[in-house]
């Protein structure tokens, strides 16, 4: 194992939208940063953002590239690796990712999360094209279609409320592995919501979703899906820290600078509790910079 002895400023964990613009305004400081990824991520899976300011359409990719391309101009270090261990002691923070260790004063964690999906024949042909998981992101992009709304929660059931408001009239929901209470089942029908249960199997059509396939052989014609089957965080680094975390014990608690219990590990994006939009993750990413620089000045 190396150990790096000349500390960092700040390590900043994840390059999604957060943790690159936390590096372009630490790195602007003159700041030494270094950004470690191990590549992929949730952004770089949208096929199509229409809600961040400056883009009227871009792809989660090329946001990325962007950003990368961004932070790179401005002298960051950027390494692929997968940070395995996150520790501190003596007021230093130590980043384990085989064979290094890096230590700095402070850390941004902006690791993200997974959606928790079912196994579903050809789901990467349709995810994030006619497949979505997340109403924010994707919600607009089901108006006036034939939508099948899927999940395994009373989350799922208030979805479909929520998206005949605002998007369809067409929807069926799809409950899996979750008995819809009666009371409930009564409202959806006055609601005009098809109910159904199952388990889906496949998603039909080649270049245009027409319809699920269910494990038990009956299809249901949709022409997009909504999916709720929660989410992972990618936070088993963080595991034996201290953290708060909210009142189901799943997202981390930070405050108005984005710092959490912990003093010195700031958390954004998907780790953190409130919404998730690139958007958001960026403004918190600028919002952490400035308040670690304002510490190293001491003031
Ligand atoms: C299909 C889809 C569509 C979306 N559409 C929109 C949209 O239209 N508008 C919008 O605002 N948002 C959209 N989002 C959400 C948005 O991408 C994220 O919520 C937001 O960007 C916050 O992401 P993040 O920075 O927390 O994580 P991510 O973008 O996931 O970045 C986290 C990074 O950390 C890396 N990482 C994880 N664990 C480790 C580790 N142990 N070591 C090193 N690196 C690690 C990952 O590889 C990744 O590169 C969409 C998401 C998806 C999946």
């Amino acid at each position: 194992m190396h150990s790096h002895n000349l500390p960092y400023d700040c390590i900043i964990i994840g390059a999604g939208p957060g943790g690159l613009q936390a590096a372009i305004h630490l790195a602007r400081y003159n700041r030494r940063v270094l950004l470690l990824d191990r590549g992929g991520g949730r952004t770089r899976h949208a096929s199509e953002l229409e809600n961040y300011l400056g883009h009227e359409r871009i792809s989660g990719r090329r946001l990325i590239d962007i950003g990368l391309a961004q932070v790179r101009h401005f002298g960051v270090s950027i390494k692929k690796t997968v940070v395995r261990k996150l520790g501190k002691s003596a007021g230093l923070f130590s980043v384990r990712c085989k064979p290094d260790v890096y230590t700095a004063p402070y850390v941004i964690a902006s690791s993200g999360a997974g959606e928790s999906l079912p196994q579903i024949k050809n789901l990467s042909r349709f995810f994030s094209k006619s497949f979505y998981t997340c109403v924010d992101c994707d919600g607009f992009r089901t108006t006036g279609k034939q939508l099948l709304l899927m999940g395994n929660s009373m989350h799922a059931v208030r979805l479909a409320f929520a998206m005949r408001q605002m998007y369809t009239k067409d929807v069926t929901l799809l409950a899996c592995g979750y008995r819809v209470p009666d009371d409930v089942a009564q409202l959806l029908r006055e609601d005009s919501i098809t109910l159904r249960t199952g388990e889906p199997a496949e998603l039909l059509g080649r270049e245009y979703l027409n319809g699920v396939r269910l494990k038990d052989g009956t299809m249901i014609a949709c022409q997009a899906v909504m999916a709720s089957f929660g989410m992972r965080l990618h936070d088993s680094y963080l595991s034996g820290l201290e953290l708060q975390r909210d009142q189901d014990g799943f997202k981390i608690l930070v405050n108005a600078d984005n710092e959490s219990s912990l003093d010195g590990l700031y958390v954004l994006g998907a780790l953190r509790q409130g919404h998730s939009q690139a958007i958001i993750a960026a403004g918190q990413g600028a919002t952490a910079a400035i308040d670690i620089n304002r510490r190293l000045l001491d003031l």
